[in-house]
């Protein structure tokens, strides 16, 4: 699964204004955000834990003794009966078992009415069975433990083995009816079925032994609200080892909301399309169809789709055969799925048509998207690319893809960027389409990597599924990390994953991981209303820095060994980090080299946060250094979040590779493995002048601090000849300075300090690591009295290489791919720092470029700046400007443009119009569901409109909680954006004041954003005035 807004590349927020006194209006930079984004809470450890846990099982055990005995009294209120069950449980059983019910399945439910929800529900309603129940509960009570139904975890003792299930969609009212045959396999004897089921109406339901002719009376069923379940009561036990057939005749709503079974829509010809897609990732197959849905229960699946033959229907697997009927009618019958996951099962109903290709071991790879999207070819780009990487995994992992196809499916709306569905993946269209004539580099980039990751989930994922949520890491940190590996196959020349992969993940999680509120990135979960907070920023950017990292030490080679060894063993199951080290230690055993890599990994993962390493050079004795290691922390005043711990006791063995170099000479590296708080060792050839540099090519997923003496001889090397460190390092000097300093580690003007080389600086990494670093520092500072000084200094830096670089003349047009990725990025950022810093050249050349365009009505602006053009426009000048744009954001159809024009609109300083476009926002007909927190955010990263939307947030929230509630990635992303940078005392009590009258959700998000705010008000009571005292004396020598 891919989440949204990975690779920040928003243009300048409000550049300044071109006259001399818009320098005090404190407007906002563009600067790429250093997302503090999400995180959640430590897990306790050792006894807490076990306190906590008990506490749950307590609290969960009265949870659910109180619900059962509410369940009940509604139900004798209300008396409803429930029809079929009623017949199944007080009837005989039906001979025959299958067959006989399956034409409630065709029928629309209600005739036209949506079904009742579940919660509207009242099951049982016998006092036979109110009596029963209640001794049941007894039972459950004197046992001293919760039922098996009110347990987080599904109860062991059934395993799915195959569904067939056969669904029919009304999409004239959105309604869908199903009937899914599962059949069981008994580890342990019971009387009870669990299964999860989850907003949909049962209208049967029978369990017949499989072999045999006989049915299974059915006692009672009810639905358990708390856990998502639909429990099935029988009368016997079901006897072990043998099969049994769980029939389940259901329908539910092919809902509005982005999760499950879910509708989305879009324009063709002047007419409103809908098509029905799924999202089942992580917990949401539960409210399609009654499933086991918890990652390890893996099954084969056999589906059919009943839908008009209007609409076409896709699946995991190809269609085997459709059956057509008279009344317009179809039924496709779906092709046996390997063994599998519920949570990347997926189907759509729609009217797209597609494009095709097969790859050289003969996979048909399909994109589907609206008619006129492929008419244009915006499915070509990514439907070339799948076919390249499907043959670069295949070859890389040397284990072949699995299925006989793999379509795209490209979707209007969509909760995340993409869900890697097997053999059916789901994109929403902005990270799929791509139109060559109107595209950047930074566009073609995003929807690239998009696409390598999903497909990299083809194999990690789907092909080997990680045991439980706990370990999503795994499947996304891989994933991740491969999105840079697959792009430098698809492009050599552009060194992402050396490169690029510092500013776009590394340098930005370490940035989240600094909070005390962190997590590990191996995260416990339990309940599913949990289970959604483990897709974070943390597991798949830490994920994929300590995925690299290990990389890195075992030698690139080895450790691709160990991944194909760990794919071929795991195959169609699922897999643990433990299974991973284990394959990758043998795979290190075989080339004579001996790493305990479970030992060293458990420190990465189980721990939060990482280390900061010092390394002082020891002035009495030759050649000795001093190492030590202490949690990097940004706001030391923080407690602790685990107190019983301290931060004194996190410690890392970590693999510090350390170079010695002089001014013309850099040795080679020599790597140390560093496990104490503090240790000697002896580098050789340690000359009075030379200088040290640790974690070489920022491997390593640390911050490395030296004595001011070594910062000194590395700002003078830089200086004179910055080429003797690896671009790499150059990038990795940048964010360890700023950040160190940001935390109080080291003097403000380090950092401003090494920025000054920037100037003679030609490679892309390291301006761009400049830009990332001064973006939280700017917003520190952009509503201060002295913002000026900030302004003018970094002007000075930018100055001399924005003349020398100069504008892109012309549009890249066909020759976006090759374009010379590394200079363009280049520009683009320089430009970028110019004018949203306030470069009165690039001002007035942003101002003519969009009153060409206003004038002759055609877009000359070029695609690699086209965002900072029309941001900068957008803030500079009038009205006009804003509705000129405006309007065509309504008249594009280009799915990359409209999201820069949106993004341009929040960058005006007219707070009319800003709170006209907030208004606007939560307008679904007017900005995509997905789009509005973006466009919330994008006016709070605004100093005019901070406050705006700080306030609209509050005013909002409810209905942004309950619109964007249930895909908590969404929601925590808009916490954090709207209140990372509040910085002052008035906007902290603020915060705090809203947390305590709020309603529901996002807990960890708002703890998360009151450190980061409170970290924020630290810093410009501690060091605000010292970086201001030192800008001064720079400003006037
Ligand atoms: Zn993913």
């Amino acid at each position: 699964m891919a989440l949204e807004e990975k690779r920040e590349k928003r243009p300048p927020v409000t550049p300044m204004m071109i006259e001399e006194e818009a320098a005090l209006r404190n407007g906002s930079r563009g600067l790429p955000p250093g997302p503090w984004a999400e995180a959640a809470g430590p897990r306790p450890r050792t006894t807490e834990r076990h306190i906590a846990v008990h506490k749950r099982l307590v609290l969960g055990f009265a949870v659910s003794i109180l619900a059962l005995l509410a369940v009940t009294m509604v139900a004798v209120l209300l008396s409803v009966r429930f029809e079929e069950c009623g017949a199944a449980a007080d009837g005989p059983p039906r001979a025959g078992g299958n067959g006989s019910l399956s034409g409630a399945a065709r029928q629309p439910p209600g005739a036209g009415q949506p079904p009742s929800r579940p919660e509207e529900e009242v099951r049982g309603g016998e006092a036979a069975e109110e009596e029963e129940e209640e001794e049941e509960e007894e039972e459950w009570q004197r046992r001293r433990e919760p039922p098996p139904w009110a347990r987080p975890r599904l109860p062991r003792h059934l395993r799915p083995l195959h569904y067939n299930l056969m669904l029919s969609a009304f999409m004239e009212n959105f309604t869908f009816s199903g009937e899914v045959n599962v059949q069981l396999e008994v580890r342990n004897a019971s009387r009870y079925i669990v299964l999860h089921a989850h907003r949909m109406h049962i209208e049967a339901v029978r369990v017949a032994e499989d072999k045999l002719a006989g049915g299974v009376r059915v006692a009672r069923t009810f639905f358990y609200p708390q856990t998502q379940v639909f429990v099935v009561v029988l009368n016997r036990s079901l006897e072990v080892q043998r099969s049994y057939n769980l029939k389940i005749i259901y329908n539910a709503l092919i809902e509005n909301e982005l999760l499950g079974f879910f509708r989305s829509s879009y324009v063709l010809h002047g007419e409103r399309r809908f098509l029905g897609v799924t999202q089942f990732s992580p917990t949401h197959a539960r409210k399609a169809f009654p499933c086991f849905d918890e990652p390890i229960y893996k099954a084969t699946f056999k589906i059919s789709i009943r839908h008009q033959a209007t609409y076409l229907s896709l699946s995991n697997m190809p269609v085997e055969t459709s059956v057509f009927e008279e009344d317009g009618w179809v039924t496709d019958h779906f092709s046996q799925t390997p063994l599998m996951s519920t949570y990347y099962l997926a189907w759509a109903v729609c009217n797209f048509t597609y494009r095709e290709t097969v790859t050289k071991s003969g996979v048909v790879v399909r994109l589907y998207a609206r008619p006129d999207a492929i008419r244009r070819g915006s499915g070509d780009y990514a439907l070339n690319i799948t076919r390249r990487l499907i043959e670069f995994y295949e070859d890389y992992f040397k284990v072949p893809y699995s299925l006989p196809k793999l379509d795209l499916l490209a979707v209007p709306k969509h909760p995340y960027a993409a869900m890697e569905n097997w053999g059916l993946s789901v994109f929403v269209e902005q990270r799929i389409l791509l139109d060559p004539s109107i595209s950047s580099i930074l566009y073609l980039l995003d929807v690239t990597m998009v696409i390598v990751h999903e497909l990299c989930h083809q194999w990690f994922g789907d092909l080997v599924t990680p045991v439980w949520w706990e370990d999503v890491w795994l499947k996304e940190g891989f994933a991740h990390y491969f999105e840079f590996v697959g792009t430098d196959y698809l492009y050599p020349g552009w060194n992402m994953e050396k490169q690029r992969f510092l500013t776009d993940v590394l340098h930005e999680v370490m940035l989240l991981d600094g909070l005390a509120s962190s997590h590990p990135v191996s995260q416990e979960v339990q309940q599913a209303s949990d289970i959604d907070r483990v897709f974070d920023w943390i597991a798949y950017k830490k994920g994929a820095a300590l995925i690299r990292m290990l990389a890195s030490f075992m030698g690139h080679s080895v450790f691709q060994m160990g991944l194909q060894d760990y794919l071929t063993i795991h195959k169609y199951g699922n897999a643990a980090r433990n299974d991973l080290w284990n394959t990758l230690s043998k795979a290190l055993k075989r080339v004579g080299k001996s790493v305990n890599i479970q030992e060293v990994m458990d420190q990465w993962t189980l721990q939060m946060g990482y280390p900061v390493i010092t390394i002082l050079g020891n002035e009495t004795t030759d050649n000795i250094i001093v190492i030590s290691q202490e949690r990097f922390v940004y706001d030391s005043d923080t407690k602790p979040k685990d107190p019983a711990r301290g931060d004194n006791s996190y410690l890392w063995q970590i693999p510090l590779t350390i170079a010695v170099g002089n001014t013309s000479h850099i040795s080679s590296e020599a790597i140390i493995w560093v496990s104490n708080k503090s240790e000697h060792h002896r580098i050789p050839d340690l000359e009075e002048a030379s200088w040290l540099l640790g974690n070489i090519n920022q491997t390593g997923y640390f911050r490395v601090n030296y004595d001011i003496r070594n910062w000194r001889l590395l700002i003078n090397q830089l200086t004179r000849n910055h080429e003797v460190i690896s671009v790499s390092n150059r990038a990795g000097l940048i964010d360890d300075a700023f950040n160190l300093a940001r935390a109080g580690y080291l003097p403000q003007n380090i950092p401003l300090e090494i920025m000054r080389y920037l100037s003679e600086e030609k490679d892309f990494l390291p301006w761009h690591a400049a830009s990332r670093a001064l973006y939280p520092l700017d917003k520190l500072l952009d509503r201060t009295e002295n913002y000026n000084i900030f302004n003018e200094y970094i002007l000075r830096q930018v100055a001399s290489m924005y003349l020398k670089l100069g504008w892109p003349t012309n549009n890249l047009n066909k020759s976006l791919v090759q374009a010379s990725y590394q200079h363009e990025e280049l520009r683009r950022e320089v430009i970028m720092l110019a004018c949203s810093f306030g470069n009165k050249h690039c001002h007035q050349q942003a101002a003519t470029l969009i009153s060409d365009w206003i004038s002759s009505n055609r877009n000359r602006i070029p695609l690699n700046v086209r965002d900072i053009v029309y941001c900068t426009g957008v803030s500079l000048m009038d009205e006009d400007v804003w509705e000129f744009i405006w309007m065509k954001f309504h008249s594009t159809t280009a799915v990359s443009e409209k999201k820069i024009l949106l993004e341009a609109l929040t960058c005006s300083d007219d707070r009319n119009l800003l709170n006209r476009l907030l208004n606007l926002s939560l307008n679904s007909e007017v900005v995509l569901d997905q789009d509005a927190i973006d466009v919330i955010i994008h006016v709070a990263r605004n100093p005019h409109g901070r406050d705006l939307a700080w306030k609209f947030f509050r005013e909002k929230w409810k209905i942004l909680n309950a619109r964007y509630g249930e895909a908590l990635f969404m929601n925590s992303k808009l916490v954090s954006g709207v209140t990372e940078f509040l910085n002052t005392e008035g906007e902290l009590r603020e915060l705090k004041n809203f947390i305590k009258s709020y309603e529901g959700g996002a807990a960890v998000s708002f703890s998360r954003a009151v450190e980061t705010v409170e970290a924020n008000v630290r810093w410009q009571r501690l060091y605000k005035e010292e970086l201001f005292q030192w800008l001064r004396k720079s400003l006037t020598q």
